[in-house]
């Protein structure tokens, strides 16, 4: 089929559902249907500089499948964001949401920008312009945005504000990852790394490895990876080794003190400059001698170059798409050096606890923060189960046994709905 994705992330995506469909013999007339978007939107978003000039930004928005219920998925400001990215993401969103037993499609959205290179009044404009073209496209029952890499709490509520000045009225079940105050849930902001550290733990427990003063390596800083190393280094008393943000990669042999880590980003903007921890190379991070390797950050990673040479124990994939279908031919030999947790297994802390926040909004009944990750814990731990069993049952890696189940009960929600007309 020729199409308008053409972009290695997806291109990976596609590949990967290949093998999926291979697997579970999924009938040669479905797959392109199960594969390429049911839609995609791009729209130019004008904003205004503070300098009095008019910029024009690409934005997207992919709804991956709609069979399943409304579309759900997380809106990327980034400088490399192209609607192929975009689709990848929103197809991996699918299998993600399917996997955790979620009444929801996939969808992701994104600007071409690199948002610290705006100010905060230029960030809000074209935050809510963006919002503004999408409306035709969105509802709190056809599609709901969340976070994603770029966007935070703020984003989210002036996308709600948007939306709601739009139709008259609050509309909180537009959008999750919004602070409370406007009808967001506890704990969404912590849930992907929250969920990260619980996956970590239960993988431990299974491999009979003790978490105390074992190490980890924490590619990406930002709001999972920084969540996951406290949890790690607080919770579990690992001792963080490595960290990396786009200003470079960091190393303690002795440990990082995770917590002036985070106050130096929070006042500095980025890790340039800690004093507590040396630079490396950032190519060197990743194949660090260490327990626990969480890749938080950018898809692709780990590669067919580097994942022979990946030193850990288990591999917690916090980040979509960290690792390519060439490096996962690697991991396979190593299957019993390196346990794998798939990225929609690992990071889908973040959409359960959208859900959860979106059910919330719905009722306007509100949860406090036990509830919450309580309810997380027990959906991630019923996913966790089903992809052990699942890999032992086969004998596949991991991460075919989770796309196995996600995409199946999408195959499923198809076959039962039937082709219209
Ligand atoms: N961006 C998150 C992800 O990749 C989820 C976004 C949402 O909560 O909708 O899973």
């Amino acid at each position: 089929m020729q199409h308008i994705y053409a972009d290695p992330t997806f291109q990976m995506a596609c590949d990967q559902f290949w093998m999926i469909a291979e697997h579970l013999q999924i009938p040669m007339n479905m797959r392109d249907r199960l594969m390429y978007p049911k839609r995609s939107i791009a729209v130019a978003v004008p904003v205004r500089m503070d300098d009095g000039s008019v910029r024009c930004f690409q934005g997207y928005r992919v709804q991956h499948t709609l069979a399943m219920g409304p579309t759900k998925g997380g809106t990327r400001f980034g400088p490399t964001v192209t609607i192929g990215e975009v689709a990848a993401l929103a197809m991996w969103m699918s299998w993600k949401c399917a996997l955790a037993g979620l009444p929801y499609g996939g969808a992701k959205g994104g600007v071409y920008v690199d948002p610290r290179k705006l100010s905060g009044s230029e960030l809000e404009r074209l935050s809510r312009r963006y919002m503004q073209e999408m409306i035709p496209f969105i509802g709190p029952h056809t599609d709901i945005m969340g976070p994603d890499m770029g966007t935070n709490e703020q984003v989210m509520a002036w996308f709600m504000d948007t939306y709601s000045a739009n139709l008259g009225h609050a509309v909180p079940e537009i959008v999750t990852g919004k602070p409370v105050s406007v009808g967001g849930t506890y704990g969404r902001r912590e849930s992907t790394g929250r969920g990260v550290v619980y996956l970590i733990e239960r993988a431990a427990h299974l491999l009979k490895m003790k978490l105390g003063n074992a190490t980890a390596v924490v590619q990406g800083f930002g709001n999972v990876g920084a969540v996951a190393a406290q949890g790690l280094a607080y919770k579990n008393g690992m001792k963080i080794i490595g960290i990396s943000d786009i200003s470079g990669a960091y190393y303690n042999e002795h440990g990082i003190d995770v917590r002036a880590a985070e106050k130096h980003v929070r006042q500095r903007g980025d890790l340039a400059g800690f004093s507590g921890a040396e630079p490396i190379p950032a190519d060197d991070l990743l194949t660090l001698r260490c327990d626990v390797l969480v890749p938080a950050a950018v898809s692709g990673v780990i590669h067919g170059g580097n994942a022979g040479k990946i030193q850990c124990r288990i591999l917690a994939e916090a980040a979509n798409g960290p690792t390519t279908v060439d490096a996962d031919k690697v991991l396979f030999e190593r299957w019993k050096e390196i346990f794998v947790i798939p990225d929609i297994l690992c990071n889908a802390g973040g959409v359960i606890v959208s859900y959860f926040e979106w059910v919330q909004s719905l009722q306007s009944f509100f949860w406090n923060e036990t509830e919450v990750v309580d309810r997380l814990f027990r959906v991630l731990e019923q996913s966790f189960g089903a992809v052990i069993r699942r890999a032992r049952e086969e004998k596949i890696p991991h991460r075919l046994a989770a796309l196995a189940i996600g995409v199946e009960r999408v195959v499923k929600a198809r076959q039962d709905r039937g082709l219209f007309p």
